[in-house]
Parts: C-alpha cells; structure tokens; sequence
C-alpha cells in the first residue's frame, strides 16, 4: 500500500470517530478503540513484512505484502449493532477495501441511525448502509464480493456461506452457540457469581449460557448469585433502569419456552407486554432438557451437576466446539488441562466477556461458533489478501542452473 493511499484511509477513520453527539460516542465508544489502534499501527500492519529466507532465496527479496481484497460486504446481528459493523467496517476500510454495511433490521433504531450517520462521515459510494430484512440480504448475497463478513446465528451463517460459495468468495462468520462455564470447587465462588449471564439481559454472543459444577458448588453458588442480583439490579431489577428487555416478543415467547421443565432457582419473573424477563437461574438441569437444545440468548444461566472437571471436560466435548470456555479454578492445572482437552473460539480463566476488549487477542469462533476472526490487527488481516511475494536477482542465474534439466548425477549430488 503507498503512503497516499494510507493517509487516505487514515483520514476516513479520523472522520468516523468524530462523535455526532454524546449519546452514540457511547455506542461507539469500543469502535472508537479499534479506530485508534488502526490509526496508530496502520503503517506497520500495511507494510511489506520480511519472511525468513533460504539458501536458495538468500540474495532475494521474500516478503508478504497485505494487498486490500476489493468489496467487503458486512453483514450484522442486532445484539450489539454498532460493534459488529463499525469493527469490522474499521479493519476492511483499515486495509484498503470498499464496504457495504447491512446492519441487522431487528434493532431499527441503530440501523436507521446507521443509515443517516455514516453518509455524513464517509463516501457512500464507497461504503454505504443498505437497510432491510431477509429478502434483502438474500439480494445482497447474490451479488459477487471479494469477502463476506458475517455476524449472527450459524443457521443463517449456513446460508451466508452457501451463497458465497457460488462465487468462491471467502467468509468470516462471527457465530454463537452454548457456551459453557465450568465452576470448580476451588474457586472464589462470589467472583464466580458476578458473571452470570444478565448483561445486555444475556443478549450477548460470548455470555455463558450454562453453568457446569459439583452439587456442592451448586448450592453456594445460588445464594451468592442471589446477592449478586440484588447488589448489581436492586430486588427490583423490572424498574431499575441498568437492567435491559429482551429486543422483541417473538424472543421473549423463544427464551420462556426453552425453560419449560426446568426447575426455577431464581428469578423466573416476567412480563410479555414489556418483553422483561428478571434474571433467572435453574437448577439440577439435565442434559437433554429443552434449555440445552439451543442457545438461550437471554438472561437465564441452567446450572448442570457434573462429578468433576473430567466429566465437565467430556461434557463439553460432546457437543458443537463453543465460541468461549469459561473456566473458574484457582488451580493451573485445571486451566491446562481445560486448554487442552477442548477447543472453542477462545478460552478465558477466572473472567468473562472480557477478552472481547483485548484487541490484541483475535476474537472469533471454531467450527460451528464460526471461522475467521477479527479485532485490531486481526482485522486487518482477515480483510486482506497476504500476498507472497519473492524479487529474484537475474545475477546469479549460474546457481538456478542446478535446477535445469538435465539432472546430472553431478547436480543431484550437490
Ligand atoms: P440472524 O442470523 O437472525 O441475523 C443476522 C443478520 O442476518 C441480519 O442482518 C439479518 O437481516 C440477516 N438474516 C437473517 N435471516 C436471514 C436469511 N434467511 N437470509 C439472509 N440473511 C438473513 O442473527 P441475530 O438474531 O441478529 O443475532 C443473534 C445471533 O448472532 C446469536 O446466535 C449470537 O450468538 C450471534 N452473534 C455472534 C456474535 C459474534 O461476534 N460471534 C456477535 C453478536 C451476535
């Protein structure tokens, strides 16, 4: 890339982050962080990156060079609607490419919003919001694009993929799916507590969807859940207004039906008219229980009793490879052996959520929680072609000779 076409997209992302007013700033706030970090590292990540060279390459030039891919389109979900487009969008304009951005219809007010702000800041030839539902994505995906980038379930991440593949068209699909959170005796069980699954009200793709733990665990954990709930919602988290709604009665009506014949612990209030459903924790689930068919995607955490972190292990082998692993142990072992015997898009100890801000970190799924991944660097890097390439020296074509027929014996032996 030369260094006017870096100070072009410099520019670009410079006018992104100027805030419209204080309200989206803080939408945009995690966007913002990933402008930054493009802005400070843009001309190292889009310079040639010198390769390890051979006896044969020696006196040559071997190098990768990112080159921008062409047309991205962005497709995304509308749990967190800014982030899973403007992230993306940073890293395609970062490497050079055009973008089109189809922000998810189900959170209208952002999708609209979307449509009105980014015309002020960017070309829109170059990077325009297209607005509607299925039909209209379907339509997007039958046009040819050098790559799709794509957040959301992994039935439409199907699709996505079987329309890219009519025109071999690479993808990355930012999927969901169960993850697990295994809770060892050990542990600090209060820590444990904090991260039950209430942010965004369990509207959120990395939020731990199930709890895996001894039944002795399962009993402390309750109580300081319990307290965690009261601490962080009030006892009356309906009207405290930290705590969220579900985005509409068609997912009120999904999540209150995957808890039918389920024990409620905790919570279990709602409220259809005002789509509110408190935090909710179950217990003693069994595995084949309707709320482990599928992701929750809601503020409701199944506990499942398991004899051990062997069983947890074996638990979370049997099923699809999860976005995360939350792990919560105070002993290192468990942790290795937790990284070791299972795979999922990442692995986070003693936490959750969290290393979605560690742009150092690429964030992205594995088998059925997705392929591909992105933040920072890695962005720029899944929205760019690595191109190889290798400046030969006509003057030393005497040594090149050895490669020439015909093979002598006297060539094969050198
Ligand atoms: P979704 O798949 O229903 O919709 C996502 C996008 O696909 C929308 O823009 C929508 O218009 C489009 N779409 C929907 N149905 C389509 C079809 N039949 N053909 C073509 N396009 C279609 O997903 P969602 O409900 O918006 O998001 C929730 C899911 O996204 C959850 O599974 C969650 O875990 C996942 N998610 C993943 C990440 C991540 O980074 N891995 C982030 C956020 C959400």
């Amino acid at each position: 890339m030369t260094n006017t076409c870096i100070s072009q997209h410099r520019s670009l992302l410079l006018y992104i982050i100027r805030p419209h007013s204080d309200r989206i700033l803080c939408f945009l706030r995690a966007s913002a962080g990933e402008i930054r970090l493009a802005l400070q590292h843009l001309s190292d990540w889009a310079a040639p990156r010198p390769v390890e060279k051979t006896l044969m390459t020696l006196v040559d030039q071997a190098y990768v060079q990112p080159q921008p891919l062409g047309l991205v389109l962005i497709i995304g979900a509308w749990n967190y609607p800014w982030a899973v487009t403007l992230q993306p969008l940073v890293g395609a304009i970062a490497a050079g490419n055009a973008a089109i951005i189809k922000p998810s219809e189900v959170s209208s007010h952002s999708a609209r919003a979307m449509e009105e702000l980014l015309p002020l800041y960017l070309d829109t030839d170059l990077y325009p919001v297209v607005t509607g539902g299925v039909s209209e994505t379907q339509e997007l995906l039958r046009q040819r694009w050098d790559h799709v980038f794509y957040t959301g379930s992994s039935s439409v991440g199907r699709l996505v993929m079987e329309a890219a593949a009519a025109h071999l068209t690479p993808v990355t699909l930012e999927l969901g799916g169960k993850s697990p959170c295994y809770i060892h005796s050990d542990c600090n069980i209060r820590v444990a507590a904090r991260y039950g699954p209430f942010v965004n009200c369990g509207q959120t793709c990395i939020s731990p969807d199930y709890v895996l733990c001894e039944p002795s665990v399962q009993s402390r954990l309750l109580e300081e859940v319990r307290e965690c709930i009261k601490e962080f919602y009030t006892e009356n988290p309906k009207g405290f207004e930290d705590y969220g709604r579900i985005i509409n009665q068609r997912h009120f009506r999904r999540i209150m039906g995957l808890m039918e014949g389920s024990t409620v612990a905790l919570g279990g209030d709602c409220d259809e008219a005002d789509c509110y459903i408190g935090p909710t924790v179950l217990k003693d689930v069994s595995a084949d229980s309707k709320v482990m068919k599928e992701e929750i995607f809601g503020p409701v955490l199944p506990i499942i009793s398991v004899s051990g972190v062997d069983q947890a292990i074996q638990f979370i082998s049997d099923r699809e490879k999860p976005l995360v692993i939350y792990v919560f142990t105070e002993d290192k072992k468990i942790i290795q052996r937790m990284i070791a015997d299972t795979s999922s898009g990442a692995l986070l100890a003693n936490d959750c959520l969290v290393h979605f801000t560690v742009s150092t970190l690429p964030f992205g799924g594995v088998g059925h929680s997705g392929m591909g991944c992105y933040k920072g660097k890695h962005t720029f890097d899944q929205l760019s072609h690595l191109r190889s390439c290798l400046i030969k020296s006509s003057s030393l074509e005497s040594v090149n000779s050895l490669r020439y027929p015909p093979h002598t014996q006297r060539k094969i032996n050198w």
